[in-house]
């Protein structure tokens, strides 16, 4: 027989050493590929993600093209070093679903209408997963989009909360998403206090399911307040390049 995992020990302390509503260390960086028109990176745990946007640009093949908005197109790829044992390059039903959802947990957010007949190709490659890859997904994509200077109504930022090891828990790895109860992966659009994303899998009771997504909304505004960081520093520097070129 396995021996079950302890996800949360006595004190309330989870396998990788995090209290039960703590984040795990988020590093972000924004305009990290020169031949994106924006692109911006994550680290959050062992998680380490790609984004970069084109666009808007015009639509190919052109027959896809809408009249009075942009095409927004988004592709959630899994490189096949990502997971430990390698991962068939080819999409998966998986990478097509979360694709889908990430898509629509952005469309609320850009305006569209301002770009009618262009397209807007937004990729997401997970270099490294452990858990949470779609809300990390979101959270860089968000950057990627902003450093392409798209017009958007608020950074999407997104966080899951769930159960695990009998207590709930913020921003799940891997281990506990596999072996825990529940979880609720979020997307939020902090300015709106409105919600783009919201999946659940798992057994909770509703005032579990309340309680979760609350935590998952405290760990969303953690996040999106690093987001904004994140970009004022890119500014910053280049900010501070021009400043000196121009004393040059
Ligand atoms: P999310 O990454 O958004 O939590 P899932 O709940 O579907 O999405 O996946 C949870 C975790 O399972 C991923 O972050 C990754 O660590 C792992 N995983 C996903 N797909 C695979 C795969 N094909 N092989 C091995 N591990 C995978």
């Amino acid at each position: 027989m396995t021996e079950k995992i302890v996800l949360v020990n006595e004190d309330g302390i989870r396998t990788d050493g995090r209290k039960l509503s703590e984040l795990r260390p988020i590093k972000l960086e924004v305009g990290i590929l020169s031949n994106a028109d924006g692109s911006a990176y994550i680290e959050q745990g062992k998680n380490k993600i790609l984004a970069a946007v084109y666009g808007p640009r015009e639509v190919h093949p052109r027959h896809m093209a809408l009249p009075d908005r942009a095409l927004l197109r988004c592709r959630y790829h899994m490189a096949p070093f990502s997971v430990e044992e390698r991962k068939s390059p080819a999409p998966s039903r998986r990478e097509v679903e979360l694709s889908k959802v990430i898509r629509e947990a952005f469309e609320p957010a850009i305006f569209l209408e301002k770009f009618p007949r262009t397209s807007i190709d937004l990729f997401i490659e997970v270099l490294q997963a452990d858990g949470g890859t779609r809300c990390a997904g979101v959270t860089v994509a968000s950057l990627a989009l902003a450093d392409a200077g798209i017009p958007m109504k608020d950074l999407i930022v997104a966080c899951a909360a769930g159960k695990a090891g009998g207590h709930l828990v913020l921003d799940l790895n891997d281990i506990e998403d596999k072996e825990g109860e529940a979880d609720i992966p979020v997307a939020y659009m902090p300015s709106f206090n409105a919600v783009s994303l919201l999946q659940m899998d798992g057994l909770l009771t509703i005032e579990e399911f309340q309680q979760a997504i609350n935590l998952a909304l405290e760990g969303c505004k953690q996040i999106y307040a690093l987001q904004k960081e994140a970009l004022k520093a890119k500014y910053q520097a280049i900010k501070e390049s021009t400043e000196v070129t121009e004393e040059e």
